[in-house]
């Protein structure tokens, strides 16, 4: 039986690793001439930068990967647990290391701030019950089959549903829990995680921090962009035809029966038969583009999107001892900022500034006695705006915040720059308005109006990736990978 994806995305690559695995052929079209959608790389000068995912989180769905196929993880990939998960920077020159050791960092709170250092300990506990309780309901198996209702751990997850805090927002439930504001806005910023507005979204989203914290920060030894490397050699070495530089243009259909695809490579119009077909491309895209009207689910494609990102990836000639692998530089004023974002669809012109430097434990990604500044700001999604503006006003602003809170002018540091933003986000992932994670878990039904995993009209086509259930990010697009190629 062959398998058709269409995409290679990282969800898209762990489906064909997976699928392969059990002896099917399997055959990938992709758009770009590279995989990994998001999850690629830039190179410009003799510096390296990973493009999208800096923070990677459960590398036991990678590690499954390998299991899986009767490979050593070590033979393909490498990566290393973080002592320090993020170095946060805020505007009263408080500074917060968030050390993995919660000893250690609870130490730090007691020192830099006046909550009551034990807090730290029951907010994670809620954290990690949060995650137990959701966890097998909503992210390890399809919501959309009966049957997974019906299990011991779901009804389980069910019963205990009060405690998950689906009726109060993320914001007002650690306002309620920390004294201190710096805390506050410290664990409001993990809704950004999946790109929503801590404001908005259900504290259900307070299950976040139990990833970083309970699990852990990783980085892998090569880069981000190294599990795209691995996986595609290891999709390579059980078989996986990769076709780069081909363009999906229409799923071919039988009666109701999906038969294959046709699509664009060099110039040519190609067509390929499959049994069964998986689309790791954007859902409202493979509705909208590849099948008749008729199949379209209007409401769920139509759900609000999650924010977009505005990054600058700077080549810097110097180093900065201040750093860490992953800082953050938060607004003074965080709930206009998230107003600007959602209401105004706008860059705050004080916004929080994410830098992640890889150089900081990959030596070889920036030029001897240099450093890559991956210079992250969160972006509304694409609705049209002047983006070119945006990114002017944007940068300088960044620049002064920086300099205001390094207390040094870093702007003649920059030797080279490079941008991505919603709109080239959009172009070249066919991510719709470029989101970053697919719809906004903003609504607290959000997990509801996700698109399911399989087509409930076409018996042969499945989906996968950020854009479907059970969301966005790379450990949920590997699990959305797992779902789906169970039900193959
Ligand atoms: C800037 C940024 C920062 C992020 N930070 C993090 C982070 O720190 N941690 C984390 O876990 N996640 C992060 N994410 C989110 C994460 O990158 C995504 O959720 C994940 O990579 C999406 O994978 P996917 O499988 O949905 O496919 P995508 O990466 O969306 O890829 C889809 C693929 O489909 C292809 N395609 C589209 N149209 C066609 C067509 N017509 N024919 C053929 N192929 C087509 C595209 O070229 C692409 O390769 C970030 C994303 C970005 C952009």
């Amino acid at each position: 039986m062959t398998c058709l994806i269409l995409g290679a995305g990282i969800a898209g690559i762990a489906s064909a690793v997976r699928i392969a695995s059990k002896g099917y052929d399997v055959e990938v079209l992709e758009a770009n001439q590279y995989a990994g959608g998001k999850l690629t790389e830039i190179q410009n000068e003799g510096y390296r930068f990973d493009a999208g995912p800096s923070l990677f989180t459960m590398p036991q769905y990678v590690e499954e990967l390998f299991a899986l196929a009767g490979k050593k993880t070590e033979d393909y990939f490498e990566y290393e647990k973080l002592d320090i998960t993020c170095k946060y920077f805020y505007e009263d020159n408080t500074i917060i290391n968030a050390y993995a050791d919660i000893e250690k960092f609870k130490q730090e709170i007691s020192q830099k701030t006046s909550e009551n250092p034990n807090k730290i300990t029951s907010f994670l506990e809620k954290s990690k019950e949060k995650y137990e309780i959701t966890a097998p309901v909503f992210l390890e198996k399809s919501l959309h089959q009966l049957k997974n209702y019906l299990s011991l751990p779901t009804l389980k997850g069910i019963l205990n549903f009060g405690k998950v805090e689906v009726f109060k927002n993320m914001h007002q439930s650690n306002a309620d829990f920390f004294e201190d504001k710096r805390l506050v806005q410290f664990f409001d910023r993990y809704a950004t995680y999946n790109g929503s507005d801590p404001y908005q979204t259900p504290a259900t989203m307070n299950v976040i921090p139990h990833l970083e914290f309970g699990f852990g920060a990783f980085f892998p030894k090569k880069g981000m962009h190294s599990i795209t490397k691995s996986l595609v050699k290891l999709a390579e070495d059980l078989g996986v035809k990769f076709h780069f530089g081909a363009k999906v243009q229409e799923i071919l259909m039988g009666k109701n029966y999906a038969l294959g695809a046709k699509y664009i490579q060099n110039n040519t119009e190609k067509t390929i038969f499959a049994k069964k077909i998986i689309s790791n491309i954007d859902i409202a895209q493979t509705y909208k583009k590849f099948l008749p009207q008729k199949f379209s689910p209007n409401k769920i494609l139509n759900q609000p999107k999650s924010s977009s990102a505005l990054i600058f990836y700077w080549g810097m000639n110097t180093s900065f001892e201040e750093l860490e692998m992953h800082n953050i530089f938060f607004s003074a004023d965080y709930k206009t900022e998230f107003e600007t974002l959602w209401q105004h669809k706008d860059i705050y012109h004080d916004p929080t500034i994410y830098i992640n430097i890889t150089a900081k434990n990959k030596v070889d990604d920036a030029p001897k006695g240099g450093e890559n500044w991956f210079v992250m700001v969160n972006a509304p999604n694409n609705q049209g705006q002047n983006w070119d503006d945006i990114i002017e006003k944007t940068r300088k602003n960044i620049q002064e915040k920086l300099a205001r809170l390094l207390k040094k002018d870093i702007t003649k540091n920059i030797v080279c720059e490079n941008i991505l933003d919603p709109r080239t986000i959009e172009i070249r992932t066919g991510s719709t308005q470029g989101a970053l994670y697919g719809n906004s878990s903003n609504n607290k039904f959000a997990a509801f109006l996700r698109h399911a995993n399989f087509s409930s009209q076409i018996p042969n086509l499945y989906f996968c990736g950020g854009s479907v259930h059970p969301g966005g990010g790379i450990p949920l697009c590997l699990l959305s990978a797992k779902i789906v190629s169970e039900m193959v």
